[in-house]
């Protein structure tokens, strides 16, 4: 039996017991009047030591736009990467599908974008992660319209010296301390993947269809919850844990699996 805990902290340390019993293994076959909500890091392709190499296939592009006509563009990316760098990343596929970026902070539906003024305070916090890269070679700086992080993938051992960093400065430029896999990020508070979903489910083009949500991180939670709320679902990618998703997809080649029995 599914049980769904939203009052938790979602880091929160669970059983396998727990995992295994919340979670259905396999989504149903996406409906023909979903809107599809898709994080990109970890959902649609693996997650690497170097996140600034990641790049979309030519499969994978083409399977996107496939799903997008095939939902009367009612796909887009939900991805804490900014605009630009998932035009890099999907080429020239990110011209056509909607794109939310830096988790809810800019948009681009339609060809018309949608983005605040950047925050002072995001220089601030870049001069020290600067610093702090400098120091430690393994240590990747990423720098983005609306956030700035510190990728420790393969240094594992400095997270702890990392985020004690990012809380520091979090606590004095009064940004939010976005934490996730082998990285932090310190970005404008006030935007989340939830919030995502509901600002691209209130375009016109979307009303009355059924909102699915697929992600992997702590930080696809908010989605997972706005999904649920308005009458959709989420999906989980990776191992099964305590979650606001539905259901389950064990990793990005299941996604692309799950994306293609759509267009079978
Ligand atoms: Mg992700």
């Amino acid at each position: 039996m599914r049980a769904c805990y939203p009052n938790i902290m979602w880091r929160k340390a669970i059983t396998a017991a727990e995992t295994t019993a919340t979670l259905p293994v396999l989504p149903p076959r996406l409906g023909g009047d979903s809107s599809l909500f898709l994080d990109l890091d970890g959902t649609l392709v693996d997650l690497i030591d170097r996140p600034d190499e990641v790049r979309a296939d030519a499969e994978l592009r083409a399977t996107l736009l496939a799903v997008h006509r095939r939902l009367e563009g009612r796909l887009a990316i939900v991805s804490g990467r900014s605009l630009a760098q998932l035009d890099e990343i999907l080429g020239a596929a990110a011209q056509e599908l909607g794109l939310s970026g830096s988790h809810g902070t800019e948009y681009r539906w339609q060809g018309v974008e949608e983005s605040p003024a950047r925050p002072a305070a995001l220089d601030a916090a870049r001069e020290e992660f600067v610093k702090f890269a400098a120091a430690h070679d393994a240590v990747l700086l990423e720098d983005k319209s609306f956030g700035v992080a510190l990728h420790y993938r393969v240094f594992p051992q400095i997270e702890s010296e990392a985020q004690a960093l990012a809380n520091q400065l979090s606590r004095e430029l009064g940004l939010f301390l976005q934490e996730g896999k082998m990285m932090v990020e310190l970005r404008p508070g006030g935007h989340d993947k939830g919030g995502a979903i509901r600002h691209l489910m209130g375009k016109p083009d979307l009303g009355g269809s059924t909102p699915v949500f697929v992600g992997d991180d702590v930080t696809d939670e908010h989605g997972f919850e706005a999904a649920a709320a308005m009458g959709g679902y989420g999906i989980l990618v990776g191992t099964p844990r305590y979650s606001a998703a539905h259901y389950n997809l064990s990793n990005p080649d299941a996604v692309r699996n799950w994306l293609e029995e759509l267009l079978s």
